[in-house]
């Protein structure tokens, strides 16, 4: 049977697209705000690779961290206040639901 579950944070993957998917879309953001980060981008990402679970609908790669893990481990890699305020913002993401994000970096 599948491992349905993230490996980072054990909740099952809803949302079944791989972290190598995810990537493509963060990379071009990348390219345009920090592009001297573009290799070590890479290379946390792929860090990511290898596990097994459920089927990416886009790639049909196995999805080993969800959406939120993956989002996550790149807000905290990037330890930039305004790329990350950036960041935030450019995808939309809802990290912090329970108060507005800007707080957290007062
Ligand atoms: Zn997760
Ligand atoms: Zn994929």
């Amino acid at each position: 049977m599948d491992n349905t579950d993230c490996i980072l944070c054990r909740e099952p993957v809803t949302n079944p697209v791989c972290h190598a998917c995810l990537a493509d879309a963060v990379a071009q953001w990348i390219a345009e705000e920090a592009p001297e980060r573009i290799e070590a981008f890479w290379r946390e990402t792929h860090a990511l690779d290898g596990a097994d679970g459920v089927r990416c609908v886009h790639c049909a790669k196995p999805v080993g961290v969800c959406t939120y893990c993956y989002t996550r481990t790149i807000f905290n890699w990037l330890r930039d206040g305004d790329l990350q305020l950036s960041f935030v913002d450019y995808f939309n993401f809802d990290f912090y639901r329970d108060r507005p994000y800007q707080d957290r970096f007062e």
